[in-house]
């Protein structure tokens, strides 16, 4: 099968409406998104000429609250990935019991072509071409890849502007000092640590004899490496788009110091390696394609979906997968990592962190409270222990995978509040 993202997350959900009976008219409904918004975005470039963009905004579902989820600026974003995206933030806002639905945006551009100018006018063209349709009881959005705290500003400035009122509860992943939380930066990948930590306790490992591999450097690549590794685990291997690292005779790498050299010499394009992971020495280099390969504990993909697919399944390696990325992993990947018996924790609760700090930012903009980064994360680590606490014992008591457990959670609660409401 083609690995399309939407293809992919509904083939999931068909597992589990059938395992579970759902209702046939609520699985139809959720078969599809609710709204779709695709627009074009004309950008006016600093040369003078204008650039005409590719824009969407889907609304999944939101039987349990406001359409929640990222904005993602990436040149392979489609209509498919956009849609399997905010299906996922339903279920993972379902897994996490935080009240959201789920919902999902993206632009077909390449961030790191523009200036910083027409960055910030993309990012406020964008809030215009979905003003009406979003707010703080009706669809809130976030950073995802290649969106940052500093376009969620602008956003939320545009946004106020357009109703005329101040409404940071409408954006969330904003910087500290305009609405933002504490934490919220470092969520997903504090989150994800969190099930690590609970997962590598009930195999009986020891952090400090746990060897993982981490795909992508980014946001939530970088914190989740970073954490372990001040946890005493062993990280042996990083990369970025550009390629990646791995430890030289089993010495492990301190992934603060990768991303010092990372950002040292600054990207120099068309030059391989510089101002990227691998432009640290003392390490060998490898392919992300060979990265996914190594002999470890754990690897983590935190990048993009489709990483680990029915060609490289049966080479996959690690004895557990923690997918802090969403959808790296197919469909078909995933019944050959079961039957090989590869522990997988799926994304609608590995990086659940992300979205369950961002709820907590919500919370502070709507009572005007500010809590520190001890009480924001004091509220995020119990929700994510017991969601995995939740799904590790139905997966043994069931015989199933956590993702179809998690998906069972999930889609059974989805379904409750759509019985409750009268939409069946
Ligand atoms: P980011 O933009 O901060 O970083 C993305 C990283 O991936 C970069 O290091 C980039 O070099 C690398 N990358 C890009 N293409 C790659 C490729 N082909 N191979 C290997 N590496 C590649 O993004 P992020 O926020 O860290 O998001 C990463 C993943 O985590 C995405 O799947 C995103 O949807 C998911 N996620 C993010 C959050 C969040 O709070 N940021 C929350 C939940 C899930």
């Amino acid at each position: 099968m083609a690995n399309n993202p939407f293809q992919n997350a509904m083939t999931t959900l068909s597992i589990v409406t059938k395992r579970i009976g759902l209702d046939a008219g609520i699985t139809k409904q959720l078969r599809q998104p609710k709204r779709i918004m695709e627009f074009q975005i004309p950008l006016r470039r600093d040369d003078g000429s204008v650039d005409v963009l590719t824009a969407y905004r889907v609304q999944y579902n939101d039987a349990r609250g406001p359409f929640k989820g990222g904005i993602r600026f990436h040149p392979d974003v489609s209509l498919s990935e956009v849609k399997a995206l905010s299906f996922w933030m339903a279920v993972k806002c379902a897994v996490g019991d935080i009240p959201y639905g789920g919902g999902k945006g993206g632009v077909i551009v390449d961030p790191h072509k523009l200036s910083e100018g027409e960055l910030e006018r993309l990012s406020r063209a964008y809030v215009r071409g979905i003003a009406q349709y979003i707010g703080p009881d009706v669809d809130v959005p976030a950073p995802d890849v290649y969106t940052t705290p500093k376009i969620m500003a602008w956003m939320v400035d545009e946004y106020s502007k357009l109703t005329g009122r101040w409404q940071p509860a409408t954006f969330t992943g904003k910087p500290v000092g305009l609405g933002g939380s504490l934490g919220r930066e470092t969520s997903t990948a504090q989150g994800g640590v969190y099930v690590i930590d609970a997962m590598v306790k009930k195999l009986g490992w020891k952090p400090a004899a746990t060897r993982v591999a981490v795909q992508g450097f980014g946001n939530v690549g970088f914190h989740t490496a970073r954490i372990l590794f001040e946890k005493g685990y062993q990280i042996v291997a990083v990369s970025d788009s550009k390629g990646g690292i791995v430890a030289k005779n089993g010495k492990p790498m301190n992934p603060a110091h990768v991303m010092t050299t990372k950002l040292a010499r600054g990207k120099i394009d068309g030059v391989y390696c510089v101002g990227t992971v691998c432009d640290a020495k003392n390490y060998s280099p490898i392919t992300n394609k060979k990265l996914l390969e190594l002999p470890v504990d754990i690897l983590i993909p935190a990048a993009l979906e489709n990483q680990i697919t029915a060609a490289n399944a049966g080479r996959i390696k690690a004895k557990a997968i923690v997918e802090m990325a969403n959808g790296p992993i197919t469909p078909e990947a995933d019944v050959k990592l079961w039957k090989r018996k590869i522990t997988v924790v799926p994304d609608v609760l590995a990086n659940s962190g992300g979205v369950i700090g961002s709820y907590y930012e919500w919370v502070q903009n709507r009572t005007g409270d500010e809590w520190s980064e001890k009480e924001v994360f004091g509220k995020i680590e119990p929700r994510m222990i017991k969601a995995f606490n939740d799904i590790w014992a139905m997966g043994n008591n069931e015989k199933i995978d956590l993702r179809t457990a998690a998906y069972q959670i999930a889609i059974g609660r989805i379904a409750k509040a759509m019985t409750l409401r009268g939409m069946a």
